[in-house]
Parts: structure tokens; sequence; C-alpha cells
């Protein structure tokens, strides 16, 4: 079950439970951006995933228009890039055909 962000930030002026993932910085993190929960709750969870909508899988760029995203299927998971570009590179990078 995922926690609200209030019960982080209680767990973190209490009892300072989840220290080591919060860094000094990622608190300031958490209280500048507190209208965007969810968005932010997906974001810090699929960090480590590159196929992420919503982002391009080789540069990171935030990809605001649908017309502009290069939409491919690549082992199976739809991934997701800023430009063709970022396609080639992506797949130089991870060593697919
Ligand atoms: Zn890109």
């Amino acid at each position: 079950m995922k926690k609200t962000k209030d019960q982080k930030r209680l767990e973190m002026d209490t009892g300072e439970k989840e220290e080591t993932v919060y860094t000094a910085t990622g608190r300031e993190k958490l209280e500048e951006d507190d209208e965007i929960d969810t968005w932010e709750e997906g974001f810090m969870e699929g960090a480590e995933d590159d196929g992420e909508q919503g982002k391009c899988a080789n540069c990171g760029a935030a990809l605001l228009d649908p017309d502009d995203v290069v939409e491919t299927k690549l082992k199976g998971k739809m991934v997701w890039f800023c430009s063709n570009k970022c396609l080639e590179e992506y797949k130089d990078k991870k060593k697919i055909p």
C-alpha cells in the first residue's frame, strides 16, 4: 500500500525512518512539489525504469507533445523517445539491432 506524502513526512519528522532514502535535497524537493503527489510517487517508483511513458528513454526529456513522441516496441516493451535520434542512440546503447 502506498503511503501518502503526509505519512512520509510524518515519519521524517518523528522517527526519521527513511533518512537514508530521503536526503536533505530530496526532502526539500518534497516540500516544493506539493501539487504533484501522484506524479511524483510514480516518478520515484519508476526512476530506475527505462520504459517510462512521458519521458524520453534515452535522454530523459519530458515528452510534452504527443505528436513529437517516437513510440516503439523494443524487446517486448513499449518505449518512448523525444526523437528518432534518441531512439537510435538508445538502441545503440542497449545493443538492439
Ligand atoms: Zn531524447
